[in-house]
């Protein structure tokens, strides 16, 4: 895909953008924007919601959070339009898929630069975020133009032949969070719409900036009305959308935590669920590796997007030949990161996204000085304005230790070394989660040899954290249920029927 030029990228066009364009105040119900009025939320709360500059702590725009009526008039939407979106041809679908793509095609500079400005990821990052959402819109609008309608499953010689068709789910409830704001939201609604579903889509109450836009989008594409409902909400709108009667399925991302509520919530009525949770990914290093480059894949793992990333690879296991030098090298390349602004070009890792991630980060610094772990770089919040923390990196980390077992979700590496491949991969293999893994290794054919014996959804050998639309996305154990991206993240939003039938 051709970048569109990115000259316009600076904090000062994104409040513009964010001042001008994004409609505040309003969730998109039936192809229209509705005004949501002042009101108390379930718990009582003020249904204002600030949303921050990650880089100063600044409150850059406030808007209402929809509540639970919300959530019917937008399943009465939903409803009302599934029969004709169900039944228009895949290829009017993939039409509409496509001209979503061109949009953000058209619009890239303006989505990149509210993703910067409210997520507070640098510019790099937030081009490949929405540059992979816009490939993504555009591979399901193929995927689906090349499923045919029928296909047969076998032919007996008394003349029986069995074939087999795909029905749209029915109405979802999609809810994402907050770190890869587009691209998340891609992963369920594109193949959501290719299969013929309805969707209400409830994005993080933290990133509305990128996300509201995206109604603008509809808008201007001319998706039919009701076909996509997007409500600004927090925990209640979660509830109220995966408990609803009418709601066919949930696909959530976020937390374990949230999930497991989740979890309970769709069991009435018996609702389809898919769940893409959290990790705690090992990058296992050779002791063939180059160590330059395997520092470099360290640091892509752990680092990318300030550690708060669902795959970060946030365990590293070392063969222990090679740990003293790699370490060594390591701590250079850490402590010679460009951490700053998103907006500015050179930056290479920026803020956590809020003051509450921040907190978070910092009760695990305190639990690492607690259990006495080595650090050998980090371990502190940086005493700037804005969410900055330190990347860090502890070494002879226990199995013990709550930071090798729990999910930091910020830019915290805990290592371990190991002397044979059984003791790498029973390493990288204890975890609750099990979402995906790194090897870096200078033979091919040991690598692909433990690739099958680590429990992970994605693996990368001797590679960044390339995510191609035709990869399948989701984990083992605690990780969750189901698999996003490529034909399989298609299934999740289809049935599939099989029709017997005799000459
Ligand atoms: P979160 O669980 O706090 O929130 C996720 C979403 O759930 C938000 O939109 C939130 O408003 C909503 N929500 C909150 N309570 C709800 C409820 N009771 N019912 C329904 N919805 C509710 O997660 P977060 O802090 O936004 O994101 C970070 C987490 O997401 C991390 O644990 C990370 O590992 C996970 N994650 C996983 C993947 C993956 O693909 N496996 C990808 C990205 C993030």
């Amino acid at each position: 895909m051709e970048m569109l030029n990115s000259t316009d990228l600076t904090r000062e066009t994104a409040i513009q953008t964010a001042q001008n364009e994004v409609v505040l105040n309003a969730a998109y119900i039936n192809g229209d924007w509705v005004t949501i009025e002042a009101s108390v939320t379930d718990s009582n709360h003020s249904n204002i919601q600030a949303l921050y500059d990650p880089n100063s702590g600044e409150v850059i725009a406030t808007t209402r959070l929809c509540t639970s009526a919300h959530v019917e008039q937008a399943v009465e939407a939903a409803d009302e339009a599934l029969a004709g979106w169900s039944q228009a041809s895949v290829s009017e679908r993939a039409r509409y898929l496509n001209a979503i793509a061109d949009s953000m095609e058209q619009q890239f500079d303006k989505l990149v630069g509210l993703s910067v400005l409210n997520n507070g990821k640098p510019i790099e990052e937030a081009k490949i975020d929405v540059g992979d959402a816009i490939a993504c819109y555009r591979y399901y609008a193929n995927l689906i133009t090349e499923q045919a309608t029928w296909s047969k499953v076998s032919t007996l010689e008394s003349g029986i032949r069995l074939l087999k068709t795909y029905s749209p789910v029915g109405i979802c409830a999609l809810i994402t969070p907050w770190n890869f704001p587009m691209v998340t939201t891609s992963w369920k609604l594109a193949p959501a719409l290719a299969a013929g579903c309805t969707v209400l889509l409830k994005p993080s109450e933290v990133t509305l900036l990128p996300e509201l836009m995206l109604g603008n989008i509809l808008s201007e594409i001319g998706l039919p009305k009701g076909v996509v409902n997007i409500l600004p909400g927090a925990a209640e709108v979660g509830t109220a959308m995966t408990s609803h009667p009418l709601i066919d399925k949930v696909s959530f991302t976020g937390s374990n935590v949230v999930g497991e509520k989740v979890m309970v919530q769709a069991a009435k009525g018996i609702k389809d669920i898919s769940l893409e949770l959290g990790g705690k990914s090992a990058i296992v290093v050779c002791a063939d590796a180059d160590i330059d480059y395997a520092c470099d894949l360290i640091i892509g793992g752990i680092f990318t997007n300030a550690g708060q990333i669902c795959s970060a690879t946030s365990r590293l296991v070392v063969h222990q030949d090679i740990a003293e030098q790699l370490f060594d090298t390591l701590k250079v390349k850490t402590e010679s990161l460009q951490i700053g602004d998103g907006f500015a070009t050179e930056t290479q890792m920026g803020p956590l996204v809020s003051e509450q991630q921040l907190n978070q980060v910092k009760k695990f610094f305190d639990v690492a000085t607690a259990e006495n772990l080595d650090c050998l770089t980090g371990g502190e919040l940086l005493e700037v304005s804005g969410y900055f923390v330190a990347p860090t990196v502890y070494t002879n980390v226990p199995a013990t230790s709550q930071l090798w077992m729990e999910e930091v979700f910020g830019p915290v590496l805990v290592s371990t070394t190991f002397t044979n491949d059984a003791e790498a991969i029973r390493l990288a293999n204890d975890s609750k989660f099990a979402l995906a893994a790194t090897i870096v290794s200078a033979d091919e054919t040991a690598a692909l040899e433990m690739a099958l014996q680590i429990k992970a959804g994605h693996i990368w050998i001797n590679e960044q954290q390339i995510v191609l639309p035709e990869a399948g996305w989701g984990g083992f154990k605690q990780s969750g249920i189901g698999r996003e991206l490529g034909g399989d993240g298609l299934s999740a939003y289809q049935k599939s029927k099989h029709v017997l039938l005799t000459d």
